[in-house]
């Protein structure tokens, strides 16, 4: 179960990661990369190998680190040539985390044996599965991972890229996919280029990753991204590349916001400078008369420095972040949840006391925990709280992989000025839209804003999901 701070925030639904490198110890290498994009899916988490003509495969649900202990990633051990790596969280229209549901897939059709991995949405999910079961396709999940596999299945004519050209053909919305067989590493992004995936080499080998982080973390570089539409193969004969077969890139924004680590780098553009440069931008739009700049801890932190270096305000620490409380923190009664905000962050009143307050996060999704916040940096002595935020208003539901509920958003029901009241804040001040896009120092066309603007790129289908 997310905790109410996890249900503050949007979350993406998957971490993807592969590699191609005989005579290297590739379990240990995914398991590295895992915990490096831990942060875009925490619900299971799997790897898998290819050894002569199987899978070696482990994947449960729970974080990496309740996933793979010495045992379990020992069991996959081997001298395998290609391995995938997964972390995610149920997409909206699945189930709860289950085993099953749980990536790498591993599929065996006409061409042989298959492992998938996915991080994204598609916005024509329920026709393309009606069409698919028409056919004579069975599903067992309602994943995007085991549609896509099946719309491959469905060109096994073609050879693995000449099919992926033609199902990016059919399949509408945003995806990332990374898929091996017996010989090669296959990777494809959406023609928007909606959600990421870079290309990394490690000792002459490639990899491919939802984020650079990842290719830190096992001691690569990053080469490039993928670019909108691109589809990669690896094999023995090095890296090919077909297409791109891409349209105008939208890219999501979300990922520089929130989503993505902020030492993770998109289309050049490190993301704690673009959240940095996004707290300055914020610093010249709100131009509050305050004493102190403090962050919400961690994801604030960037942006709040880039509005103190801005504005001249000193930047403090004024709430302390309690580490050592997981995600297993129980919450079985309203008491403890109601307190849970209190056990994850403690404001430090020495820092506090007296000081007008500006207070740095990076979105707004429901109110509850900012409220909370808010209360309790009052109750510690600040004399006035302003809440600033690195984004604009989320006014709109995300049909390409990022959790929002429009329900849930408080943009959408009230104003301004109403939202302000309920979180009890002096002031409350968003990011424009064009702050947010300048903040990138890109073209302003290169991103999805549709979460804040309602101009989806791909229309999404209004009976989604809905059978
Ligand atoms: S709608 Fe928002 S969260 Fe979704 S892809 Fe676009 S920018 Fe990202």
């Amino acid at each position: 179960m997310r905790s109410m701070m996890e249900q503050e925030k949007l979350h993406d639904e998957c971490g993807v990661f592969g590699i191609y490198a005989p005579g290297t110890n590739l379990a240990d290498i995914c398991y590295l990369a895992l915990y490096a994009l831990q942060h875009r899916g925490q619900e299971s988490a799997g790897i898998a190998i290819f050894q002569d003509d199987r899978f070696q495969l482990y994947k449960n649900t729970g974080l990496v680190s309740e996933v793979f202990n010495e045992k379990t990633l020992s069991s996959i051990k081997c001298e395998g040539n290609i391995a995938l790596a997964h972390c995610r969280y149920p997409a909206e229209k699945e189930a709860e985390a289950t085993i099953v549901d749980a990536q790498p897939m591993v599929f065996n059709y006409l061409n042989g044996l298959i492992g998938m991995t996915y991080n994204g949405s598609l916005v024509n999910y329920d026709d393309l599965r009606y069409n698919l079961a028409l056919r004579g396709s069975v599903f067992q999940t309602n994943s995007d991972c085991e549609l896509m596999m099946n719309l491959i299945a469905s060109y096994a004519q073609d050879d693995l890229p000449g099919a992926l050209a033609k199902v990016m053909l059919d399949a509408k919305g945003a995806y990332a996919i990374v898929a091996m067989m017996e010989d090669k590493l296959v990777g494809m992004r959406d023609p928007h280029g909606i959600r990421p995936l870079c290309l990394g080499k490690l000792d002459g080998h490639f990899m491919l990753a939802s984020e650079s982080c990842a290719i830190d973390a096992v001691g690569g570089e990053l080469v490039r991204d993928i670019a909108p539409g691109e589809i990669v193969v690896i094999d023995k004969d090095g890296f090919k590349s077909y297409g791109p077969y891409g349209k105008q890139p939208h890219f999501c924004i979300f990922e520089h916001i929130y989503i993505a680590r902020p030492d993770s780098t998109f289309d050049g553009v490190n993301v704690y400078l673009a959240r940095h440069h996004m707290g300055k931008i914020l610093a010249r739009e709100s131009n509050i008369d305050a004493d102190i700049v403090i962050p919400v801890p961690d994801s604030g932190v960037p942006c709040a420095l880039g509005y103190s270096e801005e504005s001249g305000l000193p930047y403090r620490m004024g709430l302390l972040k309690n580490r050592y409380i997981g995600r297993t923190f129980i919450q079985p009664t309203q008491i403890m949840r109601d307190k849970s905000v209190h056990l994850k962050l403690n404001p430090i009143k020495e820092t506090l006391q007296g000081k007008r307050v500006v207070v740095v996060d990076d979105s707004l999704v429901r109110g509850t925990t900012s409220r909370q916040i808010i209360s309790m940096l009052r109750e510690a002595g600040a004399i006035e709280v302003h809440l600033v935020l690195g984004s604009p208003p989320v006014k709109f539901g995300c049909p390409y992989g990022i959790d929002t509920k429009p329900s849930q958003l408080i943009a959408v029901k009230q104003t301004k000025e109403q939202i302000c009241e309920y979180i009890g804040a002096d002031s409350l001040h968003y990011l424009s839209i064009e702050g947010m896009l300048q903040a990138t120092r890109q073209d302003p066309n290169h991103f999805c804003t549709a979460c804040f603007s309602g101009e989806y790129i791909v229309k999404p289908c209004p009976f989604q999901n809905k059978k």
